[in-house]
């Protein structure tokens, strides 16, 4: 059965690792639209690169976000998309391109998002997340699936983390709102293990 789910929250909420296992368990493409603009920072649009906001901590345009999630979604026999909308304007735009089957909001606490995304470790080579006090590699800098080298994302440094967090509450928090108000919202305590906020979305998902 193909699903289409949104999976929303904080930077640090879980959603990247969370998505990731959905994906794999009900064989739906991930759509990521963080991952995809990492990979496209120095594309050249007609209101700069995206670099520029992500390393600010800022929204990149909504036009040039649009269009990466409207071609992704329209390859994909069912996603979970992660990263997006993140505002009231985007949301307004995926309601047009797309219907959503299941919409989750993972609940974090602002402290317990700050000590996240500051301790996170990423693989430059293959993407996996750390932690250095929560999930520590095997060896230090070193990543247990593939050797490479992990390293802090330029945006994972407490200012950055700061005004990201700021970000979120000022234009992603009324995106909940709205889903809320939908009463579409499956909310879910994200603050327990990966393996327990897995087990949580499944059941919420399949009940
Ligand atoms: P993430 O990996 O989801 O935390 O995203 C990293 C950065 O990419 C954000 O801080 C934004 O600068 C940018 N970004 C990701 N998704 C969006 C979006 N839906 N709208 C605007 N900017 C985004």
């Amino acid at each position: 059965m193909s699903r289409n789910i949104l999976l929303l929250g904080a930077p640090g909420a879980g959603k990247g690792t969370q998505s990731k296992k959905l994906a794999e368990e009900y064989d739906l493409e991930h759509v990521t639209t963080g991952d995809a603009l990492r990979a496209n920072k120095d594309m050249e649009t007609e209101y700069g690169t995206p670099r520029s906001f992500m390393e600010a901590g800022e929204l990149v345009p909504d036009p040039v976000v649009n269009e990466i999630v409207k071609v992704a979604l329209e390859e994909a026999d069912g996603y979970v998309l992660d990263g997006y909308p993140r505002n009231l304007d985007q949301a307004e735009y995926l309601d047009e391109i797309t219907d959503l089957d299941a919409v989750i909001y993972l609940d974090v606490s602002e402290e317990e998002l700050v000590d996240r995304l500051t301790g996170r470790r990423v693989c430059d080579e293959c993407g996996a997340n750390y932690h250095v006090e929560f999930q520590p590699p095997e060896e230090e800098g070193v990543c247990d699936e593939c050797g490479g080298e992990l390293i802090q994302r330029e945006d994972d440094t407490e200012e950055t983390v700061r005004e990201r967090l700021q970000v979120f509450y000022d234009n992603t928090e009324p995106v909940i709102e709205h889903f809320r108000e939908q009463g579409d919202l499956i909310e879910i305590d994200g603050e327990a293990t990966p393996d327990e906020v897995f087990n949580r979305i499944t059941d919420a998902i399949e009940n």
